[in-house]
Protein backbone atom coordinates (compact mmCIF):
# COMPACT_ATOMS: atom_id res chain seq x y z
CA UNK A 1 0.00 0.00 0.00
CA UNK A 2 1.14 3.44 -0.77
CA UNK A 3 1.34 6.40 1.75
CA UNK A 4 -1.88 7.88 0.02
CA UNK A 5 -4.09 4.78 0.10
CA UNK A 6 -3.27 4.25 4.29
CA UNK A 7 -3.63 7.52 4.71
CA UNK A 8 -7.43 7.08 3.07
CA UNK A 9 -8.41 4.10 4.60
CA UNK A 10 -7.60 5.45 7.97
CA UNK A 11 -9.85 9.11 7.12
CA UNK A 12 -12.10 6.38 6.12
CA UNK A 13 -12.43 5.02 9.26
CA UNK A 14 -12.60 8.09 10.80
CA UNK A 15 -15.41 9.66 9.00
CA UNK A 16 -16.94 6.44 9.84
CA UNK A 17 -16.41 6.26 13.86
CA UNK A 18 -17.05 10.31 13.92
CA UNK A 19 -20.66 9.11 11.62
CA UNK A 20 -21.56 6.59 14.11
CA UNK A 21 -21.06 8.23 17.24
CA UNK A 22 -23.72 10.33 15.89
CA UNK A 23 -25.67 7.87 14.18
CA UNK A 24 -25.45 8.98 10.62
CA UNK A 25 -24.66 6.31 8.06
CA UNK A 26 -20.98 6.88 6.95
CA UNK A 27 -22.33 6.47 3.19
CA UNK A 28 -24.23 9.95 3.57
CA UNK A 29 -20.87 11.46 4.05
CA UNK A 30 -18.77 12.20 1.21
CA UNK A 31 -15.02 12.87 1.17
CA UNK A 32 -13.36 15.60 -0.76
CA UNK A 33 -9.24 14.56 -1.79
CA UNK A 34 -8.09 18.39 -1.21
CA UNK A 35 -5.36 18.29 -3.95
CA UNK A 36 -4.09 21.51 -4.05
CA UNK A 37 -0.35 21.82 -4.22
CA UNK A 38 -0.22 18.15 -4.95
CA UNK A 39 0.71 16.48 -8.32
CA UNK A 40 -1.75 14.59 -10.94
CA UNK A 41 0.00 12.05 -9.88
CA UNK A 42 -0.70 12.06 -6.59
CA UNK A 43 -4.29 12.86 -7.66
CA UNK A 44 -4.43 9.43 -9.78
CA UNK A 45 -2.61 7.92 -7.05
CA UNK A 46 -5.84 8.97 -4.56
CA UNK A 47 -8.48 8.06 -7.15
CA UNK A 48 -6.85 4.81 -7.82
CA UNK A 49 -7.19 4.15 -4.00
CA UNK A 50 -10.68 4.64 -4.01
CA UNK A 51 -11.30 8.57 -3.91
CA UNK A 52 -14.36 9.67 -5.97
CA UNK A 53 -14.01 13.54 -5.18
CA UNK A 54 -10.95 16.02 -5.63
CA UNK A 55 -11.00 19.77 -4.53
CA UNK A 56 -8.89 22.38 -6.11
CA UNK A 57 -8.65 26.18 -4.56
CA UNK A 58 -7.14 28.36 -8.18
CA UNK A 59 -8.30 27.86 -11.35
CA UNK A 60 -4.65 27.67 -13.47
CA UNK A 61 -3.53 25.04 -11.21
CA UNK A 62 -6.43 23.12 -11.57
CA UNK A 63 -6.42 23.46 -15.34
CA UNK A 64 -2.84 22.76 -15.34
CA UNK A 65 -3.25 19.40 -12.95
CA UNK A 66 -6.53 18.27 -14.79
CA UNK A 67 -4.31 17.79 -18.30
CA UNK A 68 -2.38 14.75 -16.26
CA UNK A 69 -5.49 13.35 -14.22
CA UNK A 70 -5.84 9.70 -16.54
CA UNK A 71 -7.97 8.22 -13.93
CA UNK A 72 -11.84 8.40 -13.77
CA UNK A 73 -13.68 10.44 -11.38
CA UNK A 74 -17.09 11.49 -10.05
CA UNK A 75 -16.57 15.02 -9.57
CA UNK A 76 -14.34 18.07 -9.58
CA UNK A 77 -15.07 20.19 -7.03
CA UNK A 78 -13.89 23.96 -6.74
CA UNK A 79 -13.44 25.35 -3.22
CA UNK A 80 -11.07 28.31 -3.48
CA UNK A 81 -11.90 32.20 -3.75
CA UNK A 82 -13.20 32.65 -7.15
CA UNK A 83 -12.45 36.00 -9.04
CA UNK A 84 -15.14 37.14 -12.00
CA UNK A 85 -12.83 36.98 -14.19
CA UNK A 86 -11.71 33.30 -13.58
CA UNK A 87 -15.24 31.82 -13.93
CA UNK A 88 -15.30 31.71 -17.38
CA UNK A 89 -11.98 29.21 -17.22
CA UNK A 90 -12.88 27.45 -14.76
CA UNK A 91 -16.31 26.46 -15.92
CA UNK A 92 -14.50 24.84 -18.97
CA UNK A 93 -13.17 22.72 -16.37
CA UNK A 94 -16.04 21.13 -15.62
CA UNK A 95 -16.72 21.30 -12.04
CA UNK A 96 -19.01 19.38 -10.47
CA UNK A 97 -19.69 21.75 -7.46
CA UNK A 98 -18.21 25.25 -7.06
CA UNK A 99 -18.12 25.63 -2.96
CA UNK A 100 -16.90 29.31 -2.74
CA UNK A 101 -19.98 31.84 -4.11
CA UNK A 102 -20.11 34.89 -1.56
CA UNK A 103 -21.98 37.43 -3.81
CA UNK A 104 -24.48 38.21 -6.26
CA UNK A 105 -21.62 39.95 -8.91
CA UNK A 106 -20.24 36.28 -8.75
CA UNK A 107 -23.58 34.21 -9.23
CA UNK A 108 -24.47 36.17 -11.82
CA UNK A 109 -21.19 35.53 -14.11
CA UNK A 110 -21.15 31.82 -13.50
CA UNK A 111 -25.04 31.84 -14.58
CA UNK A 112 -23.72 34.28 -17.82
CA UNK A 113 -21.30 31.69 -18.17
CA UNK A 114 -23.35 28.60 -17.96
CA UNK A 115 -25.99 29.71 -20.15
CA UNK A 116 -23.45 29.53 -22.90
CA UNK A 117 -22.29 26.30 -22.27
CA UNK A 118 -25.90 25.23 -21.94
CA UNK A 119 -25.89 24.07 -17.99
CA UNK A 120 -27.15 24.90 -14.91
CA UNK A 121 -24.00 25.24 -12.04
CA UNK A 122 -24.47 23.59 -8.64
CA UNK A 123 -22.64 25.77 -6.35
CA UNK A 124 -22.81 26.01 -2.67
CA UNK A 125 -22.72 29.62 -0.51
CA UNK A 126 -19.92 29.93 1.36
CA UNK A 127 -20.45 31.32 4.59
CA UNK A 128 -18.06 33.16 7.13
CA UNK A 129 -19.48 32.01 10.32
CA UNK A 130 -16.40 32.86 12.66
CA UNK A 131 -16.15 35.99 11.59
CA UNK A 132 -12.62 36.58 11.26
CA UNK A 133 -11.31 39.28 8.61
CA UNK A 134 -9.38 36.92 6.90
CA UNK A 135 -11.98 34.89 5.52
CA UNK A 136 -13.91 34.97 2.67
CA UNK A 137 -17.50 34.18 2.97
CA UNK A 138 -20.98 36.06 3.43
CA UNK A 139 -22.03 37.46 6.62
CA UNK A 140 -25.12 34.40 8.54
CA UNK A 141 -27.08 37.25 8.17
CA UNK A 142 -27.17 38.10 4.70
CA UNK A 143 -27.76 34.33 3.10
CA UNK A 144 -31.51 34.40 2.90
CA UNK A 145 -31.63 37.60 0.57
CA UNK A 146 -28.67 36.17 -1.24
CA UNK A 147 -29.95 33.23 -1.83
CA UNK A 148 -33.62 34.68 -2.79
CA UNK A 149 -31.58 36.62 -5.77
CA UNK A 150 -29.23 33.81 -6.86
CA UNK A 151 -32.15 31.56 -7.22
CA UNK A 152 -33.58 33.70 -9.50
CA UNK A 153 -30.65 33.26 -12.00
CA UNK A 154 -31.51 30.92 -14.92
CA UNK A 155 -28.37 29.01 -15.06
CA UNK A 156 -27.66 28.54 -11.54
CA UNK A 157 -28.63 25.84 -8.79
CA UNK A 158 -28.00 26.16 -5.48
CA UNK A 159 -27.11 22.66 -3.06
CA UNK A 160 -26.41 24.26 -0.03
CA UNK A 161 -23.38 25.81 2.39
CA UNK A 162 -20.09 25.81 3.13
CA UNK A 163 -18.04 27.21 5.94
CA UNK A 164 -14.05 27.13 7.08
CA UNK A 165 -13.85 26.69 11.01
CA UNK A 166 -11.90 29.13 12.45
CA UNK A 167 -8.32 29.66 12.72
CA UNK A 168 -7.35 27.67 16.24
CA UNK A 169 -5.10 25.05 17.75
CA UNK A 170 -7.90 23.81 19.54
CA UNK A 171 -10.23 21.95 16.68
CA UNK A 172 -13.23 21.98 19.60
CA UNK A 173 -13.38 25.54 19.18
CA UNK A 174 -14.79 25.31 15.28
CA UNK A 175 -18.12 23.35 16.53
CA UNK A 176 -19.76 26.79 16.57
CA UNK A 177 -19.17 28.08 13.31
CA UNK A 178 -20.49 24.32 12.39
CA UNK A 179 -23.12 24.44 14.79
CA UNK A 180 -23.86 27.93 12.77
CA UNK A 181 -24.30 26.96 9.73
CA UNK A 182 -25.88 23.61 10.02
CA UNK A 183 -28.64 26.23 11.93
CA UNK A 184 -28.50 28.19 8.80
CA UNK A 185 -28.71 25.10 6.45
CA UNK A 186 -31.65 24.06 7.93
CA UNK A 187 -33.18 27.51 7.78
CA UNK A 188 -32.41 27.63 4.34
CA UNK A 189 -34.41 24.42 3.73
CA UNK A 190 -37.23 24.91 5.48
CA UNK A 191 -37.85 28.19 3.23
CA UNK A 192 -38.48 25.70 0.10
CA UNK A 193 -37.86 27.76 -2.74
CA UNK A 194 -37.63 26.91 -5.98
CA UNK A 195 -34.28 26.44 -6.75
CA UNK A 196 -32.74 25.94 -3.55
CA UNK A 197 -31.89 22.44 -3.11
CA UNK A 198 -30.48 22.07 0.40
CA UNK A 199 -28.54 18.80 0.02
CA UNK A 200 -24.71 19.82 0.73
CA UNK A 201 -23.43 20.93 3.83
CA UNK A 202 -19.46 21.33 3.23
CA UNK A 203 -17.37 21.81 6.00
CA UNK A 204 -14.33 20.36 8.19
CA UNK A 205 -10.69 19.96 7.27
CA UNK A 206 -8.16 17.62 8.48
CA UNK A 207 -7.95 19.16 12.25
CA UNK A 208 -11.94 19.37 12.66
CA UNK A 209 -13.96 17.15 10.35
CA UNK A 210 -14.66 14.74 12.79
CA UNK A 211 -16.14 17.64 14.77
CA UNK A 212 -17.98 18.69 11.50
CA UNK A 213 -19.21 15.28 11.06
CA UNK A 214 -20.87 15.40 14.60
CA UNK A 215 -22.56 18.53 13.87
CA UNK A 216 -23.81 17.44 10.45
CA UNK A 217 -21.21 17.80 7.78
CA UNK A 218 -22.21 15.73 4.85
CA UNK A 219 -19.09 17.27 2.61
CA UNK A 220 -16.20 16.93 3.91
CA UNK A 221 -12.62 18.68 2.09
CA UNK A 222 -9.29 16.78 3.49
CA UNK A 223 -5.83 17.73 2.21
CA UNK A 224 -3.26 17.50 4.30
CA UNK A 225 -4.08 14.73 6.26
CA UNK A 226 -4.30 12.43 2.99
CA UNK A 227 -1.01 13.91 0.63
CA UNK A 228 0.98 15.10 3.75
CA UNK A 229 2.11 18.49 4.89
CA UNK A 230 1.21 21.22 1.56
CA UNK A 231 4.95 22.50 0.19
CA UNK A 232 4.20 25.79 -1.35
CA UNK A 233 6.94 26.61 -3.92
C1 LIG B 1 -6.77 23.60 1.77
C2 LIG B 1 -8.22 23.53 2.00
C3 LIG B 1 -8.78 22.41 2.63
C4 LIG B 1 -7.98 21.24 3.16
O1 LIG B 1 -7.15 21.61 4.19
P1 LIG B 1 -6.38 20.52 5.12
O2 LIG B 1 -6.22 21.20 6.40
O3 LIG B 1 -5.09 20.25 4.42
O4 LIG B 1 -7.22 19.32 5.19
C5 LIG B 1 -10.15 22.40 2.80
N1 LIG B 1 -10.93 23.42 2.37
C6 LIG B 1 -10.42 24.51 1.77
C7 LIG B 1 -11.34 25.58 1.32
C8 LIG B 1 -9.06 24.59 1.56
O5 LIG B 1 -8.56 25.69 0.96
Amino acid sequence: MTSIEQNIKQIKDRITIAAQRVGINPQDITLIAVTKTQSAESVNLALKAGIMDFGENKVQEAARKLEGVTVPYACFHFIGHLQTNKVKALLKLNPGLIHSVDSLHLAREISAESAKLNRTQAMLLQVNTSGEQSKYGIEPHQAIKLAEEITQLPNISIKGLMTIGRLSEEAEDSRQDFRLLKDLFDTLKKLQMPKLDMKWLSMGMTNDFEIAIEEGANLVRIGSAIFGARYYT
